[in-house]
C-alpha cells in the first residue's frame, strides 16, 4: 500500500478523496495493523492530534488520536450521544496545513467503536479529544471542519514559519 498524506493549501478546492465515504472495516487484518502504523507515522510527523484513514487514501473507517494524555485507536466509531451545549474551540486539520478556525460543535460526545482487539467499547469525551472525536468522525462521512464555517473567509492562515514551531 502507498500511503499519503491528502492535502490542500487552497482551502477552496478540497481533494475529491476527502469527499469519499468510509466503509466499514469487516476485521482486523495485517493490512489493517500496517495502515494504522503509518497514519500513526504520518499523523506525529505532521504534529497532529488525529488523523483518519480517507486522508491517506484509504476510505476505511479508522481513526488514531493521541494527546498528551490519551491514546487512541478507533474503527468502526458511532456517535451514540451528542451534548446540547455547543462551544467553540480553534480546530485545524492535517489535510488543510496552516488552516485554523473556531468551530461551534457539542462539547460532549458519547462514541462506541471497536478497539484493535475487536472489542466493543464506549467512550465519553469532551475537550481536545471530544472535538476530536467528532472531526475524525465527519472525516469518515465525507465531511471537512471548513464546512462549518459559514464564510470561508473567517478562517485563520498561519505562515508556514509560525506553524513549524508549534
Ligand atoms: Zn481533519
Amino acid at each position: 500500500m502507498k500511503i499519503k498524506l491528502v492535502k490542500t493549501k487552497n482551502p477552496r478546492r478540497v481533494p475529491k478523496t476527502l469527499r469519499k465515504k468510509s466503509r466499514e472495516v469487516k476485521e482486523i487484518s495485517p493490512d489493517i495493523l500496517g495502515l494504522i502504523n503509518e497514519m500513526r507515522d504520518i499523523m506525529q510527523k505532521n504534529k497532529g492530534v488525529g488523523i483518519s484513514a480517507i486522508q491517506v487514501g484509504v476510505p476505511l473507517r479508522i481513526m488514531v488520536v493521541e494527546s498528551c494524555q490519551e491514546n487512541f485507536v478507533l474503527i468502526n466509531p458511532e456517535i451514540i450521544k451528542l451534548g446540547k451545549e455547543k462551544i467553540p474551540f480553534r480546530e485545524g486539520c492535517l489535510s488543510f496545513p496552516g488552516c485554523y478556525s473556531q468551530i461551534l460543535r457539542p462539547e460532549k460526545v458519547k462514541l462506541k467503536a471497536k478497539n484493535l482487539e475487536w472489542k466493543d467499547i464506549e467512550i465519553e469525551a469532551d475537550g481536545l479529544i471530544g472535538r476530536c472525536f467528532q472531526h475524525e468522525i465527519d472525516h469518515m462521512n465525507g465531511i471537512v471542519f471548513i464546512d462549518h464555517l459559514k464564510d470561508l473567509r473567517d478562517l485563520e492562515k498561519e505562515p508556514e514559519k509560525k506553524r513549524k514551531n508549534e
